[in-house]
């Protein structure tokens, strides 16, 4: 579990605030959920049998002896609220965000608490609202700057179409038990279609000539695969078709899509999602079609630290410099009326002394663009140095009025 430090929260709050106005963009609206959820919630919707609720949940039992859990995602707990709510009658476009925690192996890209921005969708069932998932997803991208993702999809069929495949499977693996990873022979019996999306290289051999999902598809799944790669197709957005691509949780069925990158090491997903039309009825609701994703913070601010993107958004226009004594009271009042005057103005200040060197040099550290100087003879003159912090330019010297049109000027380029 991190701490996130004053040099990476930039990042965050640039990617947050991306998604943040793309989603509101696209018409889908804010919910907040809590991360206490009873333990059944996870167990009837994620799967007994998957990873996560096999091994990796934080589940304790609270003063009265309920089993709850913290979450380990947010889809089951939006269904929830959905139901418990009744906000799942008509279409609903929602997102949320914040900590999901999961007992897992900690390394590069893999956490115990993490971060998703989800995005949920009910109440649509073609895939032109899958195709909208997408098209969201790779504007946020391309707003962010962030090349080089790969999108792959694949379908997952109907319940009954996979059940087919998965005895196809187990029979194909059955024969070459021996050639299996030790996990992928437990999956066997329990999960098998989560041997498709084994690491392990002899495994992935084995695979190479298994049967594939879309072979097995039923005739609903093909034309709605079909035509979101047509919608796909239409809307000049590449893709790559992985008929192994499988997700970590049972509920879904049909769509299920990836945005993946390999600049990242082993954990190169940052985008996960799919269609999972069964869920809300097996949660006691009505049945209501429904399509998600959710996308990893961690590895994504990964990818825009080590890309050439800088957010500067966080960096003070101005760092106030006051040199004696008796500029501090002057300082101060400088300070405040030109915040008066320049909303969304960034003004560090510095009032507690320091020699004008040692003050500079902390103007310069503090990534401003603009020095402002105030000492005696700016007092009693009321005229106020300003000194270009990041070009070889002299220092001015100008009245206040002057100094707030600079001033507004910074704003309105940085
Ligand atoms: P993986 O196969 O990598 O374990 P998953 O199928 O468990 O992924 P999802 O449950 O689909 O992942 O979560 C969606 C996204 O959340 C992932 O693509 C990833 O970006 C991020 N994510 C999942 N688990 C972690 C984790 N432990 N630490 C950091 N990010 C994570
Ligand atoms: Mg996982």
């Amino acid at each position: 579990m991190n701490d996130t430090l004053p040099d990476e929260t930039p990042y965050w709050q640039w990617l947050e605030s991306v998604v943040r106005d793309v989603l509101t963009a696209y018409g889908y609206a804010e919910i907040r959920l809590p991360i206490l959820e009873k333990t059944e919630l996870f167990s009837r919707s994620i799967g007994e049998v998957t990873d996560i609720v096999e091994k990796e949940m934080y589940t304790f039992l609270d003063r009265n002896g309920d089993s709850l859990t913290l979450r380990p995602e947010g889809t089951a707990g939006c269904v929830r609220a959905g139901i418990q709510h009744g906000l799942l009658r008509g279409q609903q476009r929602l997102w949320y965000q914040g900590p999901m925690f999961r007992h897992e192996r900690p390394q590069k890209g893999r956490y115990r608490q993490f971060h998703q921005i989800g995005v949920e969708v009910y109440g649509v069932d073609g895939p032109d609202i899958d195709v909208e998932l997408i098209l969201m997803s790779k504007r946020i991208w391309q707003t962010l700057g962030l090349r080089d993702l790969t999108l792959e999809i694949n379908s997952l069929g109907s319940t009954e179409s996979r059940s087919r495949y998965r005895r196809e499977l187990v029979t194909y693996l059955v024969d070459s038990q021996d050639r299996l990873d030790e996990d992928s022979r437990r999956r066997l019996e329990t999960n098998p279609l989560r041997i498709l999306d084994s690491k392990n290289p002899e495994t992935q051999n084995l695979l190479a000539g298994a049967p594939s999902i879309l072979d097995h598809l039923d005739e609903l799944s093909q034309e709605h695969f079909g035509r979101l790669k047509g919608l796909l197709d239409a809307t000049d957005t590449a893709y790559v078709v992985n008929p192994r691509m499988v997700r970590g949780l049972d509920y879904y069925g049909k769509t299920v899509f990836e945005w993946t990158t390999d600049r990242l090491g082993a954990q190169g997903t940052v985008c996960a999602g799919g269609r999972y039309d069964a869920l809300v009825q097996q949660l006691g609701g009505k049945a209501v079609a429904a399509v998600g994703f959710a996308m990893g913070l961690e590895r994504l601010v990964a990818l825009l630290r080590s890309s050439a993107a800088n957010p500067s958004h966080h960096l003070p226009h101005v760092y106030l410099v006051t040199v004696g004594a008796a500029a501090s009271d002057a300082g101060a009042r400088l300070a405040e009326f030109l915040r008066d005057r320049l909303p969304g103005l960034r003004l560090t200040a510095n009032l507690g002394g320091g020699s004008f060197r040692s003050q500079m040099k902390r103007a310069d550290r503090s990534g401003a663009e603009l020095a402002v100087v105030i000492g005696e003879q700016e007092m009693t003159q009321e005229q106020y140095g300003v000194k270009e912090l990041r070009t070889d330019t002299e220092q001015l010297t100008l009245s206040a009025d002057d100094l707030v049109a600079r001033l507004s000027q910074a704003i309105v380029t940085a």
